[in-house]
C-alpha cells in the first residue's frame, strides 16, 4: 500500500467517514551547491517523489489529534496551550509548526488526522521537513488564510530551529514548499529567490545512502563555518557568496592553507551551482554530471568532509557506463550520495553499485531511483485545474 492509501485507510477505520483533505509534502535531495547555505550562496536541490502525507478533517474545538503509523503512536495537543518543546518526538514537529505559524499571525484551527510516509527517516533526505510541511499544508486547509510557500518554508524552518533547537538552514524547507515536477530549484540563500530548471531529458536522479551515519559531526561544521566567516572578513565582503573565482584566484594567497582550500571550495562550488542551471537549461546532462563529480572532489579534498564510504560509493558510482556523474549531498561525513544516471538503466545501475559497495565495504546500502517531484500540496479533494 502507499503511505496516501495507508493514511486514508486508516483514517477511515478510526473515524467512520473519509478524510475531508489528503496532503503531502516530500522530501529532497540536494544536486550540487554543498555547503554553500551559510555562506549566502546558492543551492540546487530537487523534490524527491517521497514524501509524508496526512489524511485530515477539521476540529472545531482548537486541538490537534494525530496518529503516526510510522510511530504508531496517538498524540494530542491544544493550539491556545502549546506543551513546551521536548526531546524530538514527532509530535514536536507538529507542536513548533503550530507554534511557529501563531506566532507569524496566523490564526490556526484544529484537526484530526492520520500521519505517514516514505522519506526514509534520519538519511539526510529530510524526513523532518516533508513533516513541518505536511502539517503546514494540514493547518492551512482546516484555518483561513493564503499558502505562501516562502512564507510557509520559513515559518517551518523557523520551528525547526527555534522550537526544536535544530540548527538547519533554509534549503529543505523552501524545497520541500516549493518544489517542481521534473525541476531542480536553484535557491540563492541570500535573498531567497527560486529559479526551476528541468532536470536533463532521459536522466534519473539515484540516490545512494551509504548507510553509515556522520558522528561528531557539529563541532566539524562550526569550525568550516568559522573559517569560512573568517575568509570572508577577511576579504571585506559579507560573505563569501562576494568573491568570485577570479578575485580569489588574486587574493587567495593571502589565506593560511587550511582557510584557503575551504574558501575555494565555497567559491568554486557556487559557481559550479550556476554552471549546473545552464546545462540544466540546455539539456546537457554530461557538463551537469562533470559538475557533480568536481563538487565531490572539492568537498573530499578542499572542504575535507568526505568520508571512505562516501567516496567508495561514489568512485563506484562513477564507474559505470550509466552514470553522468555523481557526488556526495549534505553536510558529509556518511549519509547520502546523489548520481545522474540513464533513465533505461538507472536500477541496474543502482544494483550494481550496491553489490560493488557491499563488497568493497561491508556497508549495507540502500538505493533510491527518484523523480522530481511537486513540492508540498492538497492531492483530496483534487483541485481543480
Ligand atoms: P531527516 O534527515 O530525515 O530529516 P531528522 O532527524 O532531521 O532526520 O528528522 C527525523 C525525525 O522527524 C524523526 O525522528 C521523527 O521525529 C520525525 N519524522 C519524520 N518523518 C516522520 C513520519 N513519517 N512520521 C513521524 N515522524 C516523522
Ligand atoms: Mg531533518
Amino acid at each position: 500500500m502507499s503511505p496516501q492509501e495507508k493514511v486514508r485507510a486508516r483514517f477511515e477505520a478510526e473515524f467512520g467517514e473519509s478524510p475531508a483533505f489528503i496532503v503531502r509534502a516530500p522530501g529532497r535531495v540536494n544536486l550540487i551547491g554543498e555547503h554553500t547555505d551559510y555562506n549566502d550562496g546558492f543551492v540546487f536541490p530537487m523534490a524527491i517523489d517521497r514524501a509524508t502525507w496526512i489524511a485530515l478533517r477539521p476540529r472545531a474545538d482548537k486541538r490537534v489529534s494525530a496518529i503516526s503509523l510510522d510511530m504508531d503512536e496517538r498524540r494530542e495537543f491544544a493550539l491556545d496551550d502549546l506543551p513546551r518543546p521536548g526531546k524530538l518526538r514527532w509530535i514536536d514537529y507538529l507542536i513548533g509548526v503550530a507554534w511557529s505559524l501563531g506566532e507569524r499571525g496566523y490564526a490556526l484551527n484544529g484537526w484530526d488526522g492520520v500521519i505517514s510516509g516514505d522519506v526514509p527517516i534520519g538519511s539526510g533526505l529530510s524526513s523532518s521537513a516533508a513533516l513541518e510541511l505536511a502539517a503546514a499544508r494540514a493547518f492551512y486547509e482546516v484555518s483561513d488564510f493564503d499558502w505562501d510557500a516562502r512564507a510557509m518554508a520559513l515559518a517551518c524552518q523557523a520551528a525547526e530551529n527555534n522550537w526544536l533547537s535544530v540548527n538547519c538552514g533554509i534549503m529543505d524547507q523552501m524545497i520541500s514548499a516549493a518544489g517542481v515536477a521534473d525541476r531542480a530549484l536553484l535557491i540563492d540563500c541570500r535573498s531567497l529567490a527560486t529559479r526551476t530548471a528541468p532536470l536533463p531529458p532521459g536522466t534519473a536522479v539515484v540516490i545512494l545512502d551509504t548507510g553509515t551515519r556522520r558522528g561528531l559531526v557539529d563541532s566539524e561544521y562550526n569550525e568550516r563555518r568559522a573559517r569560512c566567516e573568517a575568509a570572508a572578513r577577511h576579504f571585506g565582503v559579507a560573505a563569501l557568496r562576494d568573491i568570485d573565482l577570479a578575485e580569489f584566484e588574486r587574493r587567495g594567497h593571502e589565506l593560511d592553507e587550511v582557510s584557503r582550500r575551504r574558501a575555494r571550495h565555497v567559491i568554486s562550488e557556487n559557481e559550479r551551482a550556476l554552471q549546473a542551471r545552464d546545462a540544466m537549461k540546455a539539456g546537457d546532462a554530461g557538463t551537469l554530471g562533470r559538475l557533480m563529480i568536481e563538487s565531490h572532489i572539492s568537498l573530499r579534498d578542499d572542504f575535507e568532509v568526505s568520508s571512505p564510504a562516501l567516496d567508495a560509493i561514489v568512485a563506484g558510482a562513477n564507474a559505470e557506463a550509466a552514470c553522468y556523474g555523481a557526488r556526495m549531498t549534505g553536510a558529509g561525513f556518511g549519509g547520502c550520495a546523489v548520481a545522474l544516471a540513464r533513465t533505461e538503466a538507472a536500477d541496474t545501475f543502482g544494483e550494481r553499485v550496491a553489490a560493488k559497495y557491499r563488497a568493497e565495504t561491508g556497508y549495507e546500502p540502500a538505493i533510491y531511483v527518484t523523480r522530481a517531484s511537486r513540492g508540498a500540496e492538497t492531492v483530496f479533494p483534487a483541485s481543480i485545474p
